[in-house]
């Protein structure tokens, strides 16, 4: 089996901006023709990456949906077999936070960011694995992590229970698939500016300021050193189009940190 297809089909969920923009965008300068997949609300967003993808000269299709849903799922999947004949890399990117207290959290707010993060990530790996091993030319299914899911963040236990489970499902399914020569990894970001992390109007910025305001209060807020360093959301499209090239096919089942320092277990 082919590591490496000859047609070359890269799905990201949360495309729309942030990390997932970064790294649709990186995969097609890259030579990938891109699905770029987020939440119906995002439909403007997702257009204007579709043409910037198109402006480089790959094929590129918008596709709607809630990445918790599994007919949404399955149907992400088959509109990218149909339009674009195979599936060959899944960057199962969406992802939600919100920092609530423990001692506040609701059951509705923790199930919601489960929802999302874990079982969105396990129906992506069902559903992209499935139409792999049906290719038969292995793939890549790359899943987004967080220092979260290494260790505890205040204010995030949700959050980082949520990312904890990323984990477990991608040592899993890397076990399960790399027979069908697909290999599962994470990217495990520590801060990056993205519109998840710089809200402009939330009170946890104080309302909108200087970037170097809003990183200084993000430290404060998550507890995290001041000498702790935002990465770009373009150095970690950097080690997904690491991760999905034919030299990266015996890595699998990691969980791999870009943070700057911020943690290295
Ligand atoms: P972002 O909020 O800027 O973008 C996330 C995108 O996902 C949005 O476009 C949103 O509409 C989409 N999305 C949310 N829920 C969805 C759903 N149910 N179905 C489909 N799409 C959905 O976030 P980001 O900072 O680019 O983060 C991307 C990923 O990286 C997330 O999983 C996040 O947890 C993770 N991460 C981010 C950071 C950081 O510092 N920015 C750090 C660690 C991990």
């Amino acid at each position: 089996t082919q590591v490496h297809p000859v047609s070359r089909v890269a799905v990201v969920t949360g495309a729309a901006q942030g990390i997932g923009e970064a790294i649709a965008l990186r995969l097609a300068d890259d030579g990938f023709d891109i699905v770029i997949a987020d939440l119906p609300g995002k439909r403007g967003q997702v257009e204007a990456v579709v043409r910037a993808i198109e402006a480089k000269g790959r094929r590129a299709l918008g596709v709607f949906g809630d990445v918790s849903l599994e007919a949404d799922v399955v149907s992400l999947v088959e509109k990218t077999v149909q339009e674009f004949g195979g599936l060959d890399v899944m960057v199962a990117n969406a992802g939600i936070y919100r920092p609530t207290p423990i001692l506040d959290l609701t059951v509705e707010e923790y199930d919601s960011m489960m929802a999302v993060n874990a079982r969105g990530v396990m129906l992506a790996l069902k559903h992209a694995g499935r139409q792999m091993v049906e290719q038969g030319r292995g793939g890549r299914i790359l899943v987004a992590a967080s220092w979260a899911a290494k260790q505890g963040i205040v204010n995030a236990s949700a959050y980082s229970a949520s990312k904890f489970a990323t984990r477990g499902l991608v040592q899993s399914a890397a076990l399960e698939l790399r027979q069908y020569n697909i290999t599962v990894n994470s990217y495990a970001p520590g801060l990056v500016l993205t519109p998840l992390t710089l809200h402009p109007d939330d009170e946890i910025n104080g309302g909108p300021g200087s970037t170097a305001m809003k990183v200084t209060t993000i430290h404060r807020y998550a507890g995290l050193p001041n000498n702790i360093k935002a990465g770009t959301p373009e150095e970690v499209a950097g080690l997904v189009a690491y991760l999905v090239k034919p030299e990266a096919r015996f890595v699998t089942g990691q969980c791999i940190n870009i943070n700057g320092g911020l943690g290295m277990d």
